[in-house]
Order: structure tokens, then sequence, then C-alpha cells
């Protein structure tokens, strides 16, 4: 299986509609949490989903709160920082030896 090439504090485009949430939903989001482990991802204002709470500290009454729910890495595409496209990445290694993701759009290594 493929290492996955999506890491916190990317920009992705959300390519599954069923993970997208509700209408209106933004398709892009930021990355907040990467999970390589279970593939997944949470993502900014992506897949909110409504979660009850139980009254803590931070919030003496508890309710209904939206969080955003892990979804699959194979639902969202990196948005390249250089050409603003989805893309699929590939690999390369920069001046230093050190591996960088190659957009496979415009060859930019980030
Ligand atoms: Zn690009």
């Amino acid at each position: 299986m493929n290492k996955m090439n999506i890491k916190k504090g990317d920009l992705v485009q959300v390519i599954s509609g069923k993970d997208r949430g509700p209408a209106g939903s933004p398709t892009q989001g930021k990355v907040m949490r990467a999970m390589p482990a279970e593939r997944k991802v949470v993502v900014e204002g992506v897949g909110m989903v409504k979660k009850s709470v139980k009254p803590n500290g931070a919030n003496q009454q508890g309710g209904i709160v939206q969080q955003e729910a892990a979804i699959d890495a194979s639902n969202v595409m990196l948005v390249c920082p250089s050409c603003g496209k989805a893309t699929r990445v590939g690999h390369a290694k920069d001046d230093e030896g050190k591996t960088v993701r190659v957009c496979k759009k415009c060859g930019a290594k980030f």
C-alpha cells in the first residue's frame, strides 16, 4: 500500500461528495490532523458531524457540537501550493537529498 502523501497543514480537495458533509460545505480545506496508520485525515470545515458532549470545564452545559469527522485519505487530493490544482503527487529528492513531493501537473516540488 502506498504511503499517505498528505500531511497536517496541507490544502486538500475533497473528491467524494459523501464525505463533504451537508450541501454547501466547502470542497477544499486545510488538513488539521493526518492519521497515516488509519489512512484518514481531518479537514477543516469538511465532513461536519454533530456530536453530543458531556458537560466539562470548558463547556458547562454540554450538548451538541459540530465537529469535523475523519475522512478517508483516498477521498481527498492534495492541492498543489504552486499551481493551485488538485493533483496526484510523486516523490523526488531535493538538492539536499531529502524526499520531497512533486506535483504531477506542474512539476513543482514541495
Ligand atoms: Zn502544481
